[in-house]
């Protein structure tokens, strides 16, 4: 056995730049690709676009200044030639690749200037009897200044120091006929050079195989130890009192659907519990999830408890706030307005009616959060939208819930931590319950795998009297047959949404845009009332606007995506989405979820520009022939990966390296029940196996 390698510190940096804090890392800082250098390709048969090792003699060496100074080679084998080009090369470089040398090159061949050639192919002074590499040569994933070669030695070290024990015991190994662990990676680092390549580029070589399913089991593992561990945590109990929820339901016009009820009673259960609840409710847009929202929070209320109900726009908690608070006054409840946009008085005024406990529920913005606001008994949060905030939100609010936690407001997790261990805080505090709301459905493999530390309760119904939403794909060319359509639906006493497209990276552009579309509209259509919502109009404009568009005082409202969530104008019947292509799907669900709402018959029109990109064609296609979100987050997720599904960036979620759930699905299934397996008959080799894949993979584990 070799004794391990000594690393500097400036490498060690490096690594760490790559993810790698341990040397049981490197085991699984997996190639990216191979290149072959075990055997060599005649020039004769080489094309543009193969990589290929060929070897030759150097027949012509010259520095042409064509359009800038460049060495350019002729390799000569017996059967062909081919050019060799530097743009940036050393006087070592040179004589290296001097005339009359023989050579070994390694590159992807182009179809140049003069010929085939190589632009930087790596190359070798050779002889006669150089052998060639006993194996592929891997490709690893790097950082700036740190080579290939430093990582191969550190790696092939790695492999022969460290103890390659499998985690997983044989009978379920050979159940679920995986690959050895110690020889998948060996594999992996160093192919053996008759293997298929195809089986390694499509990662599906039983080796990958092996290394999927083992993220895959310790993403599990981590999750439901992460579950586990929030049965240890307590949170009041909110038994059912069945008073204020029950004066609810009777006072509403409408009855619950039996969805609606099914999940009512799965929170409801889970808030009798001392344990904190993290349920996520998932249900379409306008399935009704308000008004199950509402209903926990009221069973926090007749606990003596607080409920926080938060929302990622202005617009929606506003729209939130209105609709409670007309809910709940005939209950003698009042909710507090707080958002990030009221003044410094007003502001202090709510937060201090909160921390006394004289609220019972709060209703705003991020401001509830971020701002120095502490609650006095807080029971319940309530986090509308949960798609559009990051893992860091939401653990602020849990944090805020702690009682007796003295000053401890705070924006971050990390913050908040030290914060409480400055104060010495035990770890038994309560925390409140946490109710996360989408109307982004997650596809089920998302569910089984980022969202499995969560429970999940499914509203699968729409209230009854809907009638689907009429989708229409319309070219830009006619814009003019739109706008009369949109002004005879207003003239019947209908309300529409124009909705602006979407500008990346400028808010500027964004609002000269709305403001434009605004001028035009409203020149366009003198006899109508015509409102104008974006994300830069100050929030008392925006409740006006927004007030006046519900009373049907406006008949157009033009607005930016600010729209996009939550807003329910159930007059509203049409809807124009200019510039859908720039759009994605989700947003384009949403955004059509705003209407649809009433009995009327609705429709929306998806305004388009030619060309379409393939991506904008193939999501145009899905959401003119879907309805149903379920569906269309299931196309969204093998259209563009989990990553941006889960706003990954944003939240922080540990992304999984190797495995893909849109295309591994049955190896994540496998793991499920491995999981559920190990835990149960083998909870050591659960242990060893969680940590060779989760050793500083803290991320999994803190969401
Ligand atoms: P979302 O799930 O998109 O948040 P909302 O809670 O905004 O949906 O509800 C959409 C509309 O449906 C609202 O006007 C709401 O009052 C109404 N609604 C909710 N539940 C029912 C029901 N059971 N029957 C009829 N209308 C309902
Ligand atoms: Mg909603």
């Amino acid at each position: 056995m070799n004794a391990p390698a000594k690393i500097s510190p400036a490498t060690l940096s490096k690594l760490a730049k790559l993810g790698i804090h341990h040397r049981t890392d490197l085991l699984l800082h997996l190639p990216l690709r191979y290149e072959d250098e075990t055997h060599l390709a005649p020039i004769a048969t080489v094309q543009p676009g193969m990589n290929a090792q060929v070897q030759g003699v150097i027949a012509h060496s010259e520095v042409v200044f064509r359009p800038r100074r460049t060495l350019v080679c002729r390799l000569q084998d017996n059967g062909g030639e081919l050019y060799l080009r530097f743009l940036n090369f050393y006087p070592s470089q040179q004589k290296q690749l001097a005339e009359g040398r023989q050579i070994r090159a390694v590159g992807e061949v182009r179809m140049g200037y003069y010929g085939l050639e190589m632009v930087h192919p790596k190359c070798r002074a050779v002889d006669d009897d150089t052998p060639l590499q006993p194996s592929l040569t891997p490709i690893y994933p790097t950082t700036a200044g740190l080579s290939q070669i430093v990582l191969r030695k550190l790696i092939a070290n790695a492999l022969d120091t460290l103890p390659l024990g499998d985690t997983l015991p044989d009978a379920l190994l050979q159940r679920m006929k995986l690959a050895g662990f110690a020889d998948s990676v060996r594999l992996l680092h160093n192919p053996p050079p008759d293997i298929s390549a195809a089986s390694l580029e499509q990662r599906s070589h039983a080796a990958w195989r092996r290394i999927k399913f083992d993220e895959l089991l310790a993403q599990q593992l981590s999750m439901r130890a992460h579950h586990r561990e929030r049965g240890k945590r307590t949170a009041p109990g909110l038994t059912p009192q069945h008073r204020l929820t029950v004066q609810l339901i009777k006072g509403l016009p409408f009855a619950l659907t039996g969805a609606q009820q099914k999940v009512c009673g799965e929170i409801s259960r889970d808030l009798a519990q001392p344990h904190p609840m993290q349920r996520l409710l998932l249900g379409d847009v306008g399935s009704g999830k308000t008004i199950v929202a509402a209903l926990a929070a009221l069973q926090a209320i007749e606990n003596g408890y607080q409920a926080a109900f938060m929302a990622p726009t202005e617009i929606l908690a506003e729209q939130h706030y209105l609709k409670l608070r007309d809910w709940l006054a005939p209950l003698g409840i009042s909710p507090v307005w707080l958002s990030g946009s009221l003044k410094k008085k007003e502001k202090q005024a709510a937060a201090e009616r909160i921390a006394s406990g004289e609220m019972l529920l709060a209703i705003g913005t991020h401001a509830l959060f971020q701002e120095q606001v502490e609650f006095h008994k807080l029971g319940l949060a309530i986090v509308d939208e949960q798609h559009k905030f990051g893992v860091q939100q939401r653990l602020a609010l849990r944090n805020k819930g702690k009682y007796g936690a003295g000053r401890a407001a705070s924006t971050g997790s990390g913050q908040a931590s030290a914060r409480q261990e400055s104060v010495g805080l035990k770890p038994d505090l309560q925390e409140p319950h946490q109710l996360m709301m989408s109307a982004t459905p997650i596809p089920r493999t998302l569910a089984m795998s980022y969202y499995a530390d969560l429970d999940v309760s499914v509203i699968d119904e729409l209230p009854p009297g809907r009638t689907p939403v009429i989708t229409k794909l319309v070219s830009d060319e006619r814009r003019d047959e739109v706008i009369d359509r949109v002004r005879a639906a207003c003239m019947e006493g209908k309300q529409a949404y124009w909705v602006c497209p979407l500008i990346d990276e400028s808010e500027a552009l964004q609002l000269q845009t709305v403001l434009e579309t605004f001028q035009l509209l409203t020149q366009t259509f003198p006899e109508l009332r015509v409102g104008l919502a974006h994300g830069k109009l100050d929030s008392a404009e925006k409740a006006r606007v927004m007030t006046a568009f519900k009373a049907g005082e406006l008949q157009l409202l033009v607005a930016t995506t600010v729209i996009e969530v939550g807003v329910d104008v159930p007059n509203a019947s049409l809807m124009v989405i200019d510039h859908a292509e720039r759009m994605g799907l989700a947003q384009l669900h949403q955004l059509r979820g705003r209407v649809g709402r009433g009995v009327a018959q609705s429709l929306c029109i998806l305004l388009y520009q030619q060309p379409l990109s393939e991506l904008a064609r193939a999501r145009l296609k899905i959401i003119f022939e879907n309805n149903d979100g379920f569906v269309i987050a299931q196309q969204d997720l093998q259209l563009r990966g989990p990553g941006e599904l889960l706003g990954a960036r944003q939240s922080g979620v540990a992304m999984l390296r190797f495995a893909d759930i849109g295309a591994d699905e049955d190896l994540l299934n496998e793991a499920r029940q491995a999981a559920d397996e190990l835990l149960r008959d083998f909870p050591e080799a659960a242990r060893g196996h969680l940590q060779r894949w989760m050793a500083n993979k803290h991320d999994y584990l803190h969401v």
